[in-house]
């Protein structure tokens, strides 16, 4: 009796009920084999388990062709072979009722319904994966990770998954650091671009300081009469020039490479290069007035302050920013000196002021007052700590005094020359600090590039380090699962295959799913070893089994023809015996003599004695004719107490001899019965040989033996005759 065993369900119901069914079937028809039931419940089992298969074939076609699971041509080959074996076991179970057929009907239907549940539904439905007709199908998590998660691993193998959960945040880092590089990369080529104008700064200062000069000399010369500022211009204006080709050479170098456009400025200063060239020579010729000489060198001056505020609009930080509009105002501040020092010189040196000299000078005062003003603004404490150390110095005093003095028009004690001189020292300290707050600037700019550089660096480095990280990390954790994966179904195909010598070496650090698999692939692997080594053991004992009843057989078939009062075979084997003993003789042409035996009166032993010791003469007498006879020979009993022995290889000489003395031992032994009865009997014995050339088969030969046995009887008894021809 077969049970259903739960591992064989596929999960659809109809084809589980089918299958369930055709089991109920074959431990029927086991069963009824098995108690022996009369042919036709057997016969009805066999057609009942045919028809039934037969539509389950047909459901269960259809099934899998649906959800496209089917090898078709396969499954109906498979379908045939098992028509025809059911066909071919029930004739065979029809003409031979043994235990074999028994076994083999049994194993073949377990093995069949066995091997068609789990090689032609189970292997393909697994194969396909999922069967839509899977009703049992676990209710689907619809949760947006679950959807998520099952999509990965559909669509990704088990390696590239891990690959990727290690690839993808070191992926992050790097673009990160990356995007921190080519930040940090940006803002060091802005702040180059920055640097190329702010160290045109300094340039700017000196040209726009002398020019400042110049401009103060040349209105001072045109005022004097007496030439007072002839020499010092001159002068002056080589260092103009000088600082002029700086600035212009400067502006050249950076102009590749500049925050601003720099080609509108140097067309502006070629085209006020030539303007100060024109202003010189008029100045020179006196063809100029100053208003018109001072006008053009401002113009000029104002050009370059246009420069520095520029910058403050660019893209850079609020801290540099406001130090560009710090300097552009101390910038414009001097300016304003600048001028004022040009209109007082003017004013100074007439002794007088038109009024539009005053009302431009009273101007430039508040001009001057407006910047500084602007300057407080933005400048750091220690900037203005600075101007205000600057601005109430003694010199000032004096100048504020000089100033007083013209706004009331009081020019009497000052002199052109002193005021210019004063304000040029006034001036060049202002100068000092500018150049102060240029090269600040400057040097921040550096200390910004210098930072953008070491930021690029350290990023450079990081982002090196983490590609390194995540090349190791990636090699070494996908390798190792990788060689744990690849040791695992290597072993799980040994298993599959039949083998369970190969044990996993177990993971000792720690117990993580790799570790529970390993596990549950040694468990599989033990009870595996268990059942292998259980159904050898069932498989043994059935040998054993098998042996002992075909041992049994074997003495059943033998007892069926030895006689079972003389241990002689029967007529009817002795018969057989002969018959192929008769055979061989007569092939190899091989002597073959026969000897009839009967005990003389032995009626009279019967009636005397009784039946019972009759029976012992016959034992005695048969077992010393079995105890004289060769392993060849053969002893049959032929009746009640007449025997025939078969002497191959021997001739009637050596019949004759062996009968003779046979004869004589029985003739001189006797039987005692309960120590009180001595029996004693005789035999007589007829001898036939064969003869090749005439006998044909053993009767012929019995017969002749017969008739010397006959003659014996018929000659007095106890003794041995040779039948002669
Ligand atoms: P003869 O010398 O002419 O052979 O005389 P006989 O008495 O032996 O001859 P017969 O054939 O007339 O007698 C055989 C007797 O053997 C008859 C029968 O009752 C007896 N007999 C046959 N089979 C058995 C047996 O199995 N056991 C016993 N006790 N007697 C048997
Ligand atoms: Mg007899
Ligand atoms: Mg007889």
């Amino acid at each position: 009796m077969i049970e259903w065993n739960e591992g064989l369900n596929l999960g659809i119901k109809d084809l589980d009920d089918d299958h369930k069914q055709l089991l109920n079937i074959i431990n029927e028809l086991l069963d009824a084999i098995n108690k022996d039931m009369a042919a036709n419940i057997i016969a009805e089992k066999f057609t009942q388990l045919q028809s039934y298969t037969q539509s389950h074939y047909r459901r269960e076609e259809e099934y899998l062709r649906k959800c496209g699971c089917i090898k078709l041509k396969e499954y109906k080959a498979k379908q045939h072979i098992f028509n025809n074996k059911i066909v071919n076991l029930k004739k065979k179970l029809a003409s031979l009722q043994n235990y074999e057929i028994f076994q083999e009907i049994s194993l073949f239907l377990t093995e069949w319904l066995v091997s068609h549940i789990i090689e032609d539904n189970i292997s393909a439905i697994n194969a396909l994966g999922e069967c839509d007709l899977n009703q049992k199908k676990e209710e689907a998590d619809t949760s947006f990770f679950a959807r998520l998660s099952k999509k990965t691993t559909d669509k990704f193998s088990f390696t590239k998954r891990i690959f990727f959960s290690v690839l993808i945040p070191f992926m992050g880092m790097l673009l990160f650091g990356s995007i921190v590089i080519f930040a940090n990369f940006n803002k060091y080529l802005d702040m180059k671009k920055i640097y190329t104008i702010t160290s045109v700064i300094p340039y700017t200062n000196d040209l726009i300081h002398n020019l400042q000069i110049e401009r103060g000399l040349s209105s001072g010369s045109l005022s004097s009469r007496e030439g007072k500022f002839k020499d010092a211009l001159q002068k002056e204006r080589k260092i103009v020039d000088k600082k002029l080709i700086a600035f212009i050479n400067k502006i050249n170098t950076s102009s590749t490479f500049s925050a601003i456009p720099i080609e509108p400025y140097i067309k502006i200063f070629s085209k006020n290069r030539v303007l100060l060239a024109n202003v010189r020579k008029k100045i020179d010729n006196r063809t100029v007035s100053k208003k018109k000489a001072i006008s053009i060198y401002t113009n000029i001056i104002k050009d370059m302050l246009e420069i520095t505020p520029k910058l403050a609009s660019l893209k850079i930080t609020k801290e540099l920013s406001s130090s560009i509009i710090t300097l552009s105002a101390l910038q414009n501040f001097k300016e304003s000196l600048g001028l004022e020092r040009a209109y007082g010189t003017i004013i100074l040196e007439n002794k007088n002021a038109s009024a539009e000299e005053y009302i431009a000078f009273m101007q430039l005062l508040s001009r001057r007052d407006t910047f500084l003003y602007m300057f407080n603004n933005t400048a750091t404490k220690a900037q203005k700590t600075t101007v205000n150390s600057i601005m109430s110095s003694i010199k000032i005093k004096k100048i504020n005094k000089d100033e007083k003095d013209i706004r009331n028009y009081h020019f009497g004690n000052l002199d052109s020359k002193n005021w210019f001189k004063l304000t040029t020292e006034f001036i060049n300290r202002v100068k000092l600090f500018e150049d102060k707050c240029t090269s600040d600037i400057n040097t921040y700019v550096e200390t910004q590039i210098d930072d953008t550089v070491i930021n690029f660096i350290i990023w450079i480095i990081f982002n090196t380090f983490i590609l390194f990280i995540t090349l190791f990390i990636l090699y070494t954790f996908r390798s190792s699962t990788k060689l744990q994966i690849e040791q695992l179904t290597k072993a799980m195909k040994n298993l599959a295959r039949g083998g369970r010598s190969l044990r996993l070496s177990p993971i000792k650090l720690h117990r993580d799913e790799m570790a529970y698999i390993y596990d549950a692939y040694e468990i599989t692997r033990q009870n595996l070893l268990k059942g292998d080594i259980y159904t050898q053991m069932y498989l043994n004992q059935k040998e054993i089994e098998l042996k002992n009843k075909q041992k049994e057989n074997l003495q059943l078939e033998e007892m069926a023809f030895i006689d079972p009062l003389t241990g002689a075979v029967n007529r009817r084997k002795g018969e057989e015996l002969f018959a192929l003993e008769l055979e061989r003789a007569t092939r190899y042409k091989r002597d073959l003599s026969f000897l009839m035996l009967d005990i003389d009166h032995f009626k009279q032993v019967n009636d005397t004695y009784g039946h019972a010791v009759g029976d012992e003469v016959l034992k005695h007498f048969s077992s010393i004719c079995l105890k004289m006879a060769r392993h060849l020979d053969v002893v049959a009993r032929i009746g009640g107490e007449e025997f025939a022995v078969m002497l191959p290889e021997t001739n009637s000489e050596g019949a004759y001899e062996f009968a003779e003395r046979f004869r004589e031992k029985i003739c001189n032994s006797s039987v005692i019965i309960d120590n009180t009865t001595t029996i004693k009997y005789s035999v007589s014995i007829g001898i036939s040989s064969l003869d090749i050339t005439y006998d044909k088969d053993v009767k012929t030969i019995l017969e002749r033996a017969d008739k010397a046995l006959y003659q014996a009887k018929k000659s007095g008894r106890n003794t041995t005759n040779i039948y002669i021809t």
